[in-house]
């Protein structure tokens, strides 16, 4: 029974890798124990810091680069050994590398080509591509008559060509400046839902990943991280690397302790904030032990019905400075010595000197000071 279920698992999942790590001809371990289930029309993001072995990954699918130990299963089939061209996959890089004396139409045709297919096909798949890019007006330019953004789209556009199962994509918007960014990632978005093909995309920005993923794989130093959908990591990260890489601004952290009853989280500063009776739940082995405790700075208040709702909780932002950017302030300081950043209404009242404020306290995080990782049930 159970094969059946692993096997059926396998044959609904697009890409699957177990156990996967890469280790280099150096000696290096850059990948340990990778296990994902991709399936049909996800958008996968690996996200995380230059060197955290996101590329090396990449490449291992693309079978750009060998896997050392591991399965990497593609449709059902184990592909470790098959060549990068007959994996029904294809990539899009980050220096796009058009082929400079070749107009639009070639660059998209190029990779059929040379697989010496049909004409009528070639001619079929190259206007849907153009099509689903809004690259028909430019067909006979060459690459340098093109705008950034529109020679993102060609490089896209080959790998749409070749109708693939999974799009491999690496930091393929890190060329363009931050406006066309932001409508290159509104661009994949709509692209990904009209193809229903799976991604799999690499970034270091985190904004892309929140923004564009169904799953995010956050990596550190070769090791996954975590594996969520966006809203999860945001509200659940596993541990403390991963809470302080998702968000913008980023999550704040105290350190502290539970007192012996696991009543309350006393700061280093000596302010104290009661539990809320889940956390006393969840704390309930750490009564006396030193944690830390993480509040988004979405998750700090300075409202007036706030503090009143948390009155005997509130303490002293004492505040550095802050930026208006509309709709809401950010507001930079310490709280007890240690850095604190509110994000506030654009309406609510911010001081030069020190205010008052509170945590929201229901959406505190705590994590095991030695581990590191968010302590839970
Ligand atoms: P970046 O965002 O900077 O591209 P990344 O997360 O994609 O980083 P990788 O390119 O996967 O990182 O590299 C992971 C680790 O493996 C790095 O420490 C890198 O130096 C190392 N590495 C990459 N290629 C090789 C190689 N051919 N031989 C030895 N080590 C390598």
């Amino acid at each position: 029974m159970a094969v059946e279920q692993v096997k059926q698992e396998e044959v609904v999942s697009d890409v699957i890798l177990r156990d996967v790590n890469k280790i280099y001809p150096n000696g290096f371990h850059a990948v340990y124990d990778f296990n994902i289930d991709i399936k049909k029309g996800d958008f996968i993001v690996l996200a995380g810091p230059s060197g955290c072995g996101k590329s090396t990954t990449l490449r291992m699918i693309a079978g750009l680069e060998e896997i050392s130990t591991g399965d990497l299963i593609i449709n059902g089939k184990r592909v470790n050994d098959v060549a990068p061209k007959d994996r029904d996959i294809a990539m899009v890089f980050q220096n796009y590398a058009l082929y400079a004396h070749m107009t639009v139409y070639q660059n998209l045709a190029f990779s059929l080509t040379i697989r010496k297919t049909d004409p009528v096909t070639i001619h079929k798949q190259v206007m849907y591509a153009a099509n689903v890019l809004g690259l028909v007006p430019y067909l006979n330019r060459k690459p340098k008559q093109l705008s950034g953004g529109q020679r993102q789209r060609v490089a896209v556009g080959r790998a749409i060509v070749r109708d693939p199962v999974v799009f491999l994509l690496d930091e393929p918007l890190s060329n363009l400046d931050a406006k066309l960014r932001g409508s290159m990632r509104k661009e994949l978005m709509q692209l990904h839902d009209r193809l229903g093909a799976t991604f799999i995309y690499v970034t270091h920005d985190q904004i892309e990943a929140l923004t564009l993923a169904s799953r995010i794989v956050v990596m550190k130093d070769g090791y996954v991280q975590q594996i969520a959908t966006p809203k999860e990591m945001f509200e659940y990260p596993e541990n403390i690397f991963v809470a302080g890489f998702i968000g913008t601004p980023p999550c704040n952290f105290y350190n502290g302790k539970i007192d012996e009853k696991v009543t309350k989280f006393i700061h280093i500063s000596g302010a104290e904030i009661t539990l809320t009776k889940e956390q006393k739940e969840v704390l309930k082995n750490y009564g006396g032990k030193e944690v830390v405790m993480a509040s988004r700075p979405d998750y700090v208040s300075v409202s007036e019905a706030a503090l009143q709702e948390n009155s005997g909780q509130t303490f002293d932002l004492n505040v550095e400075y802050f930026e208006f950017l509309g709709s809401y302030k950010l507001v930079y300081g310490t709280f007890g010595g240690e850095r604190i950043i509110a994000k506030v209404d654009g309406r609510d009242a911010v001081s030069e000197t020190v205010m008052k404020a509170c945590f929201q306290k229901e959406k505190m995080l705590f994590f095991d000071k030695e581990t590191e990782a968010r302590i839970r049930k």
